[in-house]
């Protein structure tokens, strides 16, 4: 089966509602002519009602960049799933190692997000990764079939077949540094073995495993022509419009 490439960008904590409206707008313009490939992007969750309302009818999908796992309550600061989904999302990062690292998410609770985001309506982009420390320790495969296996633990095969997964080495975050693009091919083989010993076969031919870590159009066509690399998740080259669509544009290359 062939899976659409899905290019994704994650603004992180830039772009308030102004910032956030000019660059959907020159997303728009941009973005316009590219067909054979899926966008989608991820604001903070204070512009994306802006970012949903300039995008609509382009085809770019719009994403939370997490989620808390209850529906509503007395949780200040947090948003759910289902006022993502009220205010036009259609996809929530859920696990981004900024979020475990920063903020202290542990695999049993992104496992809780993730349900908390089907729940909803909303498909997750879970986020796996290992550090350099983890790496350097032999501990690749350890680490990320651990993130897997917490992160998707309890969903039927059908639901799991929905999900997206993004494999994002910790140390090639934010650094400039990418993992080459053998290393991130062998990493997404184990995630899509893993899928294939737990799931029936559709499941693994299904799921979108996107690549995140430095990416821009200068690696981005190497990276996503790896046979188990479905994509990117971008983070600092998404915050212009031309540096994001010069990936897609690289890969259709
Ligand atoms: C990310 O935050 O998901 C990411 C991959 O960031 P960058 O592209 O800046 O490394």
């Amino acid at each position: 089966m062939s899976r659409r490439l899905l290019i994704a960008g994650n603004w992180k904590m830039n772009k308030g509602p102004t910032d956030a409206d000019t660059l959907a707008m020159g997303l728009k313009a941009t973005l316009s002519n590219i067909e054979s490939v899926d966008f989608l992007v991820a604001p903070p969750s204070i512009s994306i009602v802006d970012v949903v309302r300039r995008l609509q009818h382009t085809g770019v999908l719009v994403a939370g960049q997490d989620l808390h796992p209850e529906p509503a309550g007395a949780f200040t600061g947090a948003v759910s799933g289902e006022m993502l989904r009220n205010a036009g999302c259609t996809h929530v990062i859920v696990g981004h190692s900024e979020r475990r690292k920063v903020f202290g998410d542990s695999n049993e609770w992104v496992g809780r997000k993730v349900h908390a985001a089907l729940r909803s309506g909303l498909v997750p982009i879970l986020c796996l990764g290992e550090t350099l420390e983890e790496r350097d320790a032999g501990q690749v495969d350890t680490v990320v079939c651990g993130q897997l296996e917490a992160g998707l633990a309890g969903l039927q095969s059908d639901q799991v077949a929905t999900c997206i997964l993004a494999y994002e080495p910790v140390w090639a975050i934010g650094t400039g540094r990418t993992a080459s693009p053998e290393q991130a091919q062998e990493v997404h083989a184990t995630i899509r073995g893993w899928l294939q010993k737990h799931h029936p076969e559709y499941v693994s031919q299904q799921v979108r495993v996107l690549y995140g870590g430095s990416v821009k159009a200068g690696n981005a066509s190497q990276l996503l022509s790896q046979p188990d690399i479905d994509g990117a998740l971008v983070g600092g080259a998404s915050l212009d419009a031309d540096s994001f669509a010069a990936i897609a544009t690289a890969v259709q290359a």
